[in-house]
């Protein structure tokens, strides 16, 4: 089945009220926030963020996108802005992507990846090979080279399964600069292939599976959360379905981090 072209159209409302945006957070027996663009802007804690959290420190998890780290580098950044966040708590689309490679035993996987993930993904028990694989992983990889993309379109081509750190373009970055993002490299190896015999699972949102794991680390309902983010095309759109309340932060309507604050 091909499941990368996640992007039906679908109307999701998000929360842009201020007024409203608060009473959800009162009212929500746990929080997911996004990383980047919320809880921090070039990984750096947002003070509005760490207030958020330190008001609630056992309501919060982070949910995010994020392909190049694992879950320490989280931790520490909050440790250091005062917030203390259990490391079950952060959950992240590299590290989620790494489990369900597991999941599905390869005999080798190719991965495209920082040499942290490469480290956490040996650590987890995966054979990482570039020859022969039947499954080739796709994080953001910041030495991706044209020899990579033709030993994995190739692959693909040959049958390998592919797995998808997350759909995302870019990612914001300090100055009005971007930086491409994992879906940025899936678009480059999915021009490469024919797309409708390719097996393609993207793990990140929009898709369900992170935020059923924040839900279940918190031991709530998505219906008794809220999400916070500010990506209507991962964070709204993905907790839509699941019936959790997404608050929409930087959107047309200007809502910031700063007005949740009661
Ligand atoms: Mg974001």
């Amino acid at each position: 089945m091909n499941r990368h072209d996640f992007r039906a159209p679908l109307v999701a409302r998000a929360i842009e009220d201020a007024t409203e945006a608060r009473r959800a957070i009162a009212e929500a027996k746990a929080i997911l926030l996004d990383w980047d663009g919320c809880a921090a802007i070039a990984d750096r804690p947002q003070p509005a963020a760490l207030s958020l959290m330190a008001a609630r420190p056992d309501a919060f998890a982070i949910v995010s996108n994020n392909t190049s780290h694992v879950r320490g580098f989280f931790t520490d950044r909050l440790r250091s802005g005062g917030v203390l966040v259990e490391p079950e708590r952060v959950i992240l689309a590299g590290v989620e992507t790494l489990l369900r490679a597991r999941q599905l035993a390869p005999r080798r996987t190719m991965l495209l990846a920082s040499p942290r993930m490469e480290e956490a993904a040996r650590r987890m028990g995966l054979t990482l090979s570039s020859e022969d694989a039947d499954l080739v992983v796709l994080l953001r990889d910041t030495r991706f080279s044209y020899a990579k993309l033709t030993q994995a379109a190739n692959a693909v081509r040959r049958g390998a399964r592919l797995l998808v750190g997350n759909p995302d373009r870019t990612h914001p970055s300090t100055e009005d600069r971007v930086m491409p993002e994992t879906g940025a490299l899936m678009a480059a190896l999915m021009t490469c292939v024919e797309p409708s015999s390719a097996d393609v699972e993207v793990v990140g949102k929009p898709h369900p599976t992170l935020f059923l794991r924040a839900c279940a680390a918190l031991a709530v309902r998505p219906e008794e959360a809220v999400m916070i983010g500010d990506n209507p095309d991962t964070d709204v759109a993905g907790a839509a379905p699941l019936g959790l309340r997404c608050i929409l932060v930087q959107g047309p309507a200007g809502l910031t981090l700063q007005d949740l604050i009661v």
